[in-house]
Formats: structure tokens, C-alpha cells, sequence
């Protein structure tokens, strides 16, 4: 599974994000607390050092009635131990959860909150993360979503809070070159990438398996499955007959099971199931690297080849 790639909207992106960056105070990056990793953007880690300002990062870990509570809290260390970053957990369907936000904000930026000045943040986050259900919350009215097609010409909006913190919304066209492929399911299954692209059946199949190394339990409470079968299709078929998806003759329709899984997934019936751990990221990473290298590798040699021809 590959996910499109935008170079020239994420450029033009990047551009106006640093223009505007210089008029905030701090960067706020929503991201969503079952998939951490993969729903950051790298761009913002690389912004918030731009030209030496160092804007203070708040990564607000979105969605967290969603998510596995011990890995939650295993994420909020991981991003602590990053300069300049704080994790705040929430969820906005919580609203006492972002009335921490301001507060948090204010240490970050003890000048302007001791001289009592309004603070600027950025807020920005991939698409599907919740950001627009949260400046909602945050400002007490439904404010208009900035587009998240990439295709879209999109502005950025002022939004005043009323206890002095001031957003600046960005679009959320700020996807990151996904080189690691869990990544791509882990976006795919959590909703962030829009639906008429996905092929269901991949994606169950890569959350079955997924579910049975990490949470096999909730697996066969969910599903009633005294003993899971050895094969991800099996257990796939044993589901799809638990919920009726049969064609006629008695067949499990593949495609009709695989979207209810993730459904069950994605509204947390199946419990609060996070995709990814720190611990998991760090093998992936030293992979993707690996991969990376090896790339480049052979182009250089292909290169060589080509030069030697010509
Ligand atoms: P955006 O694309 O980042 O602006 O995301 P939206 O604000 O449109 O939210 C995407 C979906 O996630 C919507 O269906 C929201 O209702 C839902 N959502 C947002 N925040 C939360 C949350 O904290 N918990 C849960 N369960 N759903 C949320």
C-alpha cells in the first residue's frame, strides 16, 4: 500500500509555514494518541528549529478515550524527552481536557503570560486528527474547517480564544513522505486516509495480525472466538461468519468483513487499542533506514552503470 505523496503542495505548505511562524510563540501539533508516530509530521519537528527561533512544541495527543492508556502514557515520556516538546493527552470529546492547554501554553511562554499579552500558537496536525473538533471546543463555536485536500488553495485562519491564546489554523495538507509501510496502514486504519482509496481487505488483514501479537485477548472477547485459528485468513472467515457476511454458496465476503472490522476498530468497540509503541518504532526506524540506504546504494551503482555506457 503507498500513499500519495503531494512534493509541490507540501513545499508551497512549508513556505507559508515558515513565513508565518515568525508571529507565533509556540507550535501546537495534533496528533492522534493511537498512532503518534505516524500521524507527526517530521516537517514540524524540522519548523519548530526554524532559523534558530525554537518555538516551543506541544504535541497534543488527540483521541486518547481511543487509545491504549498505558501505551498513551508510554508516548507522553517518549515525546518529554525531545527538546522543547510537551505532551499533553486528550480528548476532545473531554473538554476539561483542553482547558490544560492555555495553562500549559503560559509556562511555555512565561514572558508574555507574566506581562499578561495574548500568546500565538500554530496549530496544525495531518488530517482526521481532530483538530478541527478541538479549536471548536477550544473556541465555543463552529469555525469554518480549513480544506484538507491537497488541491485546495487554502488560508491560513486567525482564531482569538478567550483566555488569551490566540490559534493561527494552518491546512492540514502537511503529510510526511511515509517511508516506513506500517505507517501507512496504521493511517489507513485509524481513518486518516480517506476510504475510496483504501483496499479494506489489506488493511484488516494487517490489523487481525496486528491484534492477535498485541491484544489477542480483546480479539476473541470481541469476536467470540473460542481459539484463534492459526491463519489471518481463518480468523478473518471465522469473524465474517460471526457477523453474517456470506455470498451465496455459502462463501465469506471478504471485502464486506474487512470494512466492519475496521469500523469496530475505528469506533473502539473492540476496545482502546493503540497501533504503535515507542519501543516499536525504534525497531521500524533502524529498518527503514537499513531499507533507505540500500537504495541509495544501488542508485549510485545504477548510475555508475549508466555512466560507464555512455
Ligand atoms: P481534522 O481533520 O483534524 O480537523 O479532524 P476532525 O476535527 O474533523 O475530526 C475527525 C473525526 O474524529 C471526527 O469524526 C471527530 O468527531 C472525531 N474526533 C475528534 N476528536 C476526537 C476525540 O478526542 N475522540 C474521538 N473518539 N473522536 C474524535
Amino acid at each position: 500500500m503507498t500513499i500519495q505523496w503531494y512534493p509541490g503542495h507540501m513545499h508551497k505548505a512549508q513556505k507559508e509555514i515558515k513565513q508565518a511562524l515568525h508571529k507565533v510563540d509556540l507550535i501546537i501539533e495534533v496528533v492522534d494518541a493511537r498512532i503518534p508516530f505516524s500521524s507527526s509530521n517530521p516537517v514540524i519537528a524540522q519548523l519548530s528549529d526554524f532559523k534558530g527561533l525554537n518555538r516551543p512544541v506541544i504535541k497534543l495527543i488527540n483521541k486518547t478515550d481511543l487509545a491504549d492508556p498505558n501505551v498513551t502514557e508510554l508516548w507522553c515520556d517518549y515525546f518529554e524527552q525531545q527538546q522543547g516538546v510537551k505532551a499533553l493527552p486528550v480528548s476532545a470529546l473531554q473538554p476539561a481536557d483542553l482547558k490544560k492547554l492555555s495553562s500549559l501554553a503560559r509556562k511555555l511562554v512565561p514572558g508574555k503570560a507574566a506581562r499578561e499579552e495574548a500568546i500565538s500558537a500554530m496549530i496544525m496536525g495531518i488530517p482526521n486528527v481532530g483538530k478541527s473538533t478541538i479549536i471548536n471546543v477550544l473556541s465555543g463555536r463552529k469555525i469554518a474547517k480549513v480544506g484538507n485536500e491537497p488541491a485546495v488553495t487554502q488560508r491560513q485562519q486567525r482564531i482569538d480564544l478567550l483566555d488569551g491564546l490566540v490559534l493561527f489554523d494552518t491546512p492540514g495538507i502537511l503529510w510526511p513522505k511515509i517511508e516506513n509501510r506500517n505507517s501507512s496502514y496504521r493511517l489507513a486504519i485509524s481513518g486518516a486516509i480517506k476510504d475510496t482509496v483504501l483496499d479494506y481487505d489489506d488493511i484488516a488483514f494487517y490489523l487481525i495480525d496486528f491484534l492477535v501479537a498485541h491484544y489477542s485477548q480483546l480479539l476473541n472477547s470481541q469476536y467470540q472466538l473460542e481459539q484463534l485459528p492459526e491463519e489471518t485468513i481463518e480468523i478473518v472467515e471465522a469473524i465474517g461468519k460471526k457477523r453474517g457476511c456470506l455470498k451465496a454458496g455459502g462463501r465469506v465476503d471478504l471485502d464486506k468483513v474487512s470494512k466492519i472490522i475496521i469500523n469496530e476498530y475505528r469506533a473502539a468497540t473492540l476496545g482502546r487499542v493503540s497501533l504503535e509503541t515507542p519501543t516499536m518504532l525504534e525497531t521500524e526506524s533502524a529498518e527503514v533506514e537499513a531499507r533507505v540506504q540500500t537504495k541509495l546504494v544501488e542508485k549510485r551503482a545504477r548510475k555508475q552503470k549508466f555512466k560507464k555506457k555512455r
